[in-house]
């Protein structure tokens, strides 16, 4: 899976809409400070699924909306597009908050749950928290990351993630099945 093109409207620092697009091999983003380099590389992570108001430089998730200069009022949305490229062709994703009423999501233009999202890059061994998305102290942290963090980032890049997931869905879905047989057989136990 390759990230083609990246469109942001409404994010961060890019209230205008504006659309990036992303060649083969390795991309670096070049700039003056506070040119928003590292909201390019938040606003991929956020469309991935990013839940966590804190790796994306905010205090709450509706943070990364636009929130005006002395010129121009905030804004009451952000959207941010990703559009990739895998074996089935080009999926379109889009992730949207708005002011108030939370984030929805789309997989070419069908609307899913973040869930959805997330599965679509954890089984093609990338996501929000993928080591291939490099920013500012992550390599520190990647240095002194517990084993078990390292395990989960070898998972993640080995393509395996997801599979937890539906592991632990599957298990309390079990487990929600056996409290309804013992239920059954406390009634049918009361009956008889
Ligand atoms: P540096 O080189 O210093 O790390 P950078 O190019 O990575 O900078 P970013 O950190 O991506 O820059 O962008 C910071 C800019 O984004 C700041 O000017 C900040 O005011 C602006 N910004 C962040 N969030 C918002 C928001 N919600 N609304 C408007 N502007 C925002």
């Amino acid at each position: 899976m390759r990230i083609r093109r990246l469109r942001l409207a409404g994010f961060k620092s890019f209230v205008e809409p504006a659309e990036l697009r992303i060649e083969s091999g390795l991309t670096g983003v070049v700039g003056p400070n506070g040119c928003g380099k590292s909201n390019l590389l938040e606003a991929i992570r956020w469309a991935m699924g990013e839940g966590s108001p804190k790796s994306l430089r905010g205090g709450g998730m509706e943070d990364v909306i636009f929130a005006g200069t002395s010129a121009r009022p905030p804004r009451d949305f952000a959207e941010v597009t990703i559009v990739v490229d895998g074996e089935d062709g080009e999926t379109e994703v889009v992730r949207r908050i708005e002011r108030g009423a939370g984030s929805a999501y789309r997989i070419n233009g069908r609307d899913v749950r973040a869930r959805d999202v997330a599965l679509l890059f954890a089984d093609a061994a990338t996501g929000a928290h993928s080591p291939a998305l490099v920013s500012q102290n992550r390599i520190g942290a990647i240095i002194t990351a517990r084993p078990a963090e390292r395990r989960a980032m070898l998972e993640e890049a080995a393509g395996i993630a997801g599979l937890h997931v539906r592991r632990k869905e599957a298990e309390m879905r079990l487990r929600a099945a056996e409290a309804n047989l013992a239920r059954v057989d406390e009634l049918l136990a009361e009956s008889g």
